[in-house]
């Protein structure tokens, strides 16, 4: 605006540079002027019709006095009565010079006539004192603006110099002498009125500055009232008109709008331990990065920041509790990524709550609670996100709860490791164990692995877990040997996926390496799985484990579908026979004759025999019949912990057998 005030032109045609202030300033110039111009017309006719009665008093005899009345008059009455039109108020520049033109010229023309009759016409005072008149209506009275009362003021005046030059012909000097003095008239007129309307462009200006600045501020308050000033988010006020908004429309297409509470309480600390500034470029940064992870939500989500420390997503992409549970652990594992700011890490840890218009709550607000409740409840459990909703029940949302639950378990030190005891059938010695993994989820209790491995297994958590276990099973059995009990076998249980890891006999090798354990020692169990997917590269990776020196053993065999070919390509040292068959054998003549088939196999094949799941004295007699060599089952110990599995192992024998030493090898 300030530009425009210096681009007011100081020259003589005024008018603003910018065409747009120059449309509003006409009809404010004219509005300004129009009433006084209404009434100066009505002036005109009164001081008109006061000349000719003074005239008409004193110069009886001249008859052109009465032209006054006839034309002047009027005109006059003419231009008034227009003045008051629409056109006339459109067209107002040329009405008012035309209608101070008109007047001129017939007022000339009278007082040329009444000068020819001997009255006191255009060569008296009273001439000059009429166009006085006339100027000072064209410049300053009737609101015609500079450009267009210039030369409306020059015909005046150029009439006027015609008029009196025609009737004083022969007066030269006279004529000049007047035309001195209505010259003098026509430039102060012309000057007052230059200088009347400079002033009021002027003014115009500063009251469109005036204008401009209070709807700046106007629209910048209502801005702030509802953005966060640091991110340029909406903020909670923002955000709830945004979701009444959407709410509406959701209703009517039958949608749900799901909402995640983003809770940034380290940021509190941030704040106090280092600054406002260094949280408020955080702020910024997370908001950033939030924007980068949602770059494939199509139509991204809403954002505001409800508070300080609070971020809220209305998703839009998506609706459904699955894929909204996936999009908020994808924001929430973006923003658990460190910060980088002046060469210092910043963790935010993030907490996520969320909720389901309209299931969880019927307005903005109540939406807006009822994911601030989810959010409590992490606190309560140890989550990361938490979903606020009736059917949190449900198979699917427990199941995701779970995937967000592992995640935490395996950094807070909730997974540990169970051993049962695994027992020579012909003397029932406790000769080793299998390592179980157990998970003791802080309100569910104790998960079992049947629960949790396919999620680790899903979520490539496998590998870190399978890594863990295999270390801690190794320094326990070397714990124990240190203590003096004898251990023939420490069993771990591997999943496909991490035989399919190519470093994972190496994994295996240092694990053993940096405990010490004599690879004779350790057993990994495997699935029939591993067997009919990828055949070479498993038989690679089968023949690099026994080259380490470790024995393995084929788990569940019988529940799946390798052949019996298979089984003798591979090089596993152990059968462990299902559960199932075990249990069902001794009354069913199908599993009888399958478990018969393989125990023949396996002595064929020189692998040693393992049976599950013995829980009961007719199960034990009848694999001890058949010639298995191990059993493992509730009959003889449940899994138990390190130190209750120690004294199973320190006894020789047990259930009921004849005692004997722990001097033998579980190879066939
Ligand atoms: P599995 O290798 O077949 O393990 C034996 C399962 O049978 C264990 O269940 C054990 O507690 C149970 N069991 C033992 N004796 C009896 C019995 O007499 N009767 C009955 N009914 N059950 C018995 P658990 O601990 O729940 O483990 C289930 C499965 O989870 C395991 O089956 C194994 O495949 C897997 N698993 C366990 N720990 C790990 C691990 O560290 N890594 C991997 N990849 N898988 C594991
Ligand atoms: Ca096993
Ligand atoms: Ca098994």
């Amino acid at each position: 605006m300030t530009k425009q005030v210096r681009k007011l032109p100081i020259r003589l045609m005024m008018r603003f540079s910018d065409p747009l202030i120059e449309q509003r300033f006409l009809p404010f110039y004219e509005g300004f002027y129009r009433s006084y111009a209404q009434a100066s017309l009505v002036l005109g006719m009164i001081l008109v019709v006061g000349d000719w009665l003074v005239d008409h008093l004193v110069f009886p005899n001249v008859p052109a006095n009465e032209y006054r009345i006839v034309l002047s008059v009027p005109i006059l009455g003419l231009g008034l009565a227009l003045s008051f039109s629409r056109v006339g108020k459109r067209y107002w520049q040329p009405l008012m010079a035309a209608v101070i033109v008109l007047v001129g010229l017939s007022l000339y023309w009278t007082l040329y006539r009444i000068d020819l009759q001997g009255g006191s016409g255009l060569a008296s005072w009273v001439g000059i004192l009429n166009f006085t008149f006339f100027e000072l209506y064209c410049f300053v009275i009737l609101g015609i603006g500079f450009r267009y009362a210039l030369p409306t003021g020059f015909l005046l005046f150029l009439g006027f110099e015609v008029s009196i030059l025609t009737a004083l012909t022969h007066e030269i000097e006279h004529g000049s002498y007047l035309t001195y003095h209505v010259f003098t008239v026509f430039l102060l007129a012309a000057m007052i009125g230059w200088w009347r309307e400079y002033l009021l462009r002027k003014e115009f200006l500063a009251l469109v500055e005036l204008e401009k600045a209070t709807q700046v501020a106007q629209s910048q308050a209502e801005y702030l009232s509802e953005h966060d000033a640091v991110t340029g988010l909406h903020n909670l006020t923002g955000f709830i008109a945004v979701l009444d908004r959407k709410m509406h429309a959701a209703i009517d297409q039958h949608r749900t709008l799901p909402l995640l509470l983003i809770d940034l309480e380290r940021l509190r600390r941030v704040r106090d331990a280092f600054s406002q500034k260094t949280a408020d470029e955080l702020v910024r940064s997370l908001v950033h990065r939030l924007r980068e992870s949602s770059i494939l939500f199509q139509p991204s989500p809403e954002f505001a920041r409800v508070s300080s420390f609070e971020i809220a997503v209305l998703f839009r992409h998506v609706q459904e509790t699955a894929m909204v549970i996936e999009a908020s652990e994808r924001l929430l594992d973006a923003l658990r990524q460190p910060f980088q700011l002046r060469g210092q890490d910043f963790y935010l840890q993030p907490n996520g709550g969320l909720s389901m218009y309209p299931n969880d709550g019927d307005s903005a607000e109540a939406t807006l609670k009822a994911a601030r409740a989810a959010l409590a409840m992490h606190a309560n459990e140890g989550r990361f996100l938490h979903f606020y909703n009736a059917d949190r029940d449900s198979a699917l949302v427990k199941r995701l709860q779970l995937e967000e639950d592992l995640r935490v378990a395996l950094a807070g030190g909730q997974l540990s490791l169970a051993y049962q005891p695994l027992i020579r059938v012909s003397d029932r010695a406790p000769l080793g164990v299998e390592a179980l993994l157990r998970w003791t989820h802080p309100s569910s209790g104790l998960i079992v692995p049947a629960e949790f491995i396919p999620i680790m297994e899903e979520l490539g958590l496998i590998h870190e877990v399978g890594e863990w276990v295999l270390n801690k099973a190794c320094e326990q059995a070397v714990r124990w040997q240190q203590s003096g009990i004898m251990l023939n076998e420490i069993a771990i249980n591997v999943s496909g996926l991490q035989l399919a890891d190519p470093g994972f006999a190496g994994k295996v090798s240092s694990a053993l390496t940096r405990s010490g354990l004599h690879p004779r020692i350790l057993v990994l169990e495997l699935t029939e799985s591993v067997l009919v997917h990828d055949n070479d590269a498993a038989m690679a990776q089968l023949s690099a484990l026994k080259n380490l020196g470790l024995r393995l053993s084929l788990d569940d065999f019988g529940t799946g579908f390798a052949s019996m070919m298979s089984l003798a390509r591979f090089p596993f040292d152990i059968i462990k026979l299902d559960r199932s068959f075990v249990q069902a054998a001794p009354s069913s003549r199908v599993a009888a004759a399958i478990v018969e088939a393989i125990m023949a196999l396996a002595t064929r094949l020189r692998m040693a025999t393992i049976a599950e799941g013995i829980e009961t004295g007719e199960q034990l007699q009848y694999i001890s019949a058949l010639k298995c060599d191990f059993a493992q089952g509730y009959l003889f110990s449940r899994p138990c912990s390190a130190n209750e599995v120690a004294l199973l192992l320190t006894s020789n024998r047990l259930s009921s057998g004849v005692s004997n030493g722990h001097d033998i090898e579980l190879t066939g």
